[in-house]
């Protein structure tokens, strides 16, 4: 059996590199060498308190995995090895992969809501992912990667495509006027939904410096400094006119409660962020406003990671975000670095290194 190089996650603070057999491919799926996989705020949270959500401890009802498990759901690469020709696919593709495989026949998935999956399972959180030479993906999952974009930038397809999600889910209507919290990377491909999607004016609340200077690059329209005089920042911009819609990407406590505040009556607001403690709001002001509250989780790989392609290949944004590429033996110090908050943009890994 060959032998690959991965990175494997057993408990918090304890990710090690490992040698483990090369995946072998079940029927539908095919084999990738990976070449860029990233980590992300899912990754340092359960490196730091976890496990959470990791099907370390005790066995995951769908995948069946139990015990140390590879990382990485944010990959691309090339398919290796036999792929079945009624996939669309052939040896040698360049494919990205979307994060979750879903049934395709249960009630969510016939709706087109395959993030919803009764079966949902994630690789990199429910069964071995990405952070390695190879992974074995089911071809429902993979999206051609268009000729002439580069590796990196394919590299944040996936966080992309759950930012192009989100913009869909806040119900943002054309010329609507949109406040957006938090452009951390989250929220930054949340901007690049609202600015490649729709037609929207988009305001950008966070602490002033770099990540407001990229967001303004990036086309918001407006950027507000997070401190004492926010409040009256945004209401000089937005004026009686209100805010249509506010989308909370930054999962700072309180922040729900300070949009529904500020919503105008009607409005939509939609939680991307998650607070790490449970949150209260003023359920009286959402009834009498007839505010919409709307979530939004992961992504749907047949409407997002297309378009995710397509707008990596035209604009800046992998370049505005992409902080470094490096070997797969610095995971452990890049994922301290994004649990302390030191890490602004996205990391990737180049497992072949
Ligand atoms: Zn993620
Ligand atoms: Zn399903």
């Amino acid at each position: 059996m060959e032998k690959m190089k991965a990175a494997v996650y057993h408990a918090a603070g304890d990710v090690r590199i490992e040698e483990r057999d090369v995946p072998t491919p079940v029927a539908g799926e095919a084999l990738i060498k990976v070449l860029r996989s990233g980590m992300c705020g899912t990754d340092a949270s359960e490196y730091k308190s976890g496990p959470k959500i990791f099907a370390t401890q005790t066995q995951h009802p769908v995948s069946g995995h139990h015990g140390p498990m590879i990382l990485g759901h944010e990959f691309i690469g090339e398919i290796v090895g036999d792929v079945d020709a009624a996939s669309g696919f052939v040896t040698g593709d360049m494919v990205a992969s979307g994060a979750g495989i879903s049934c395709g026949t249960c009630k969510r998935c016939t709706e087109m809501r395959t993030n919803l999956c009764e079966k949902y399972v994630t690789l990199g959180l429910n069964r071995d992912g990405g952070m390695a030479e190879y992974v074995a993906v089911p071809t429902s999952t993979l999206v051609k990667i268009p000729a002439g974009l580069s590796l990196d930038a394919a590299g944040i397809a996936q966080p992309l495509a759950v930012g192009l999600h989100a913009a869909r889910r806040a119900g943002v209507r054309d010329g609507d006027r949109v406040l957006l919290i938090g452009a951390g990377a989250i929220g930054t491909f949340v901007l690049a939904g609202l600015k490649n999607l729709l037609a929207a004016e988009v305001t950008v609340l966070d602490f002033g410096g770099s990540r407001l200077e990229r967001a303004a690059r990036l086309g918001a329209d407006h950027t507000v400094e997070v401190g004492e005089n926010a409040e009256a920042d945004i209401k000089k911009i937005f004026g009686d006119a209100g805010i249509d819609v506010i989308i909370e990407a930054s999962g700072a406590p309180g922040q729900l409660q300070f949009a529904v505040g500020l919503v105008k009556r009607g409005g939509n607001i939609l939680q991307v962020g998650l607070p790490s403690t449970k949150q209260e709001v003023d359920v009286h002001k959402i009834v009498m406003s007839e505010i919409n509250i709307q979530t939004t989780l992961a992504h749907v790989c047949d409407q997002d990671l297309g378009p995710a392609l397509e707008i990596l290949g035209s604009t800046t944004l992998a370049t505005e975000l992409i902080e470094g590429v490096y070997p797969l033996s610095e995971i452990s110090t890049q994922l301290e670095l994004l649990g302390a908050g030191k890490i602004q943009g996205k990391v990737l890994f180049d497992p072949s290194r």
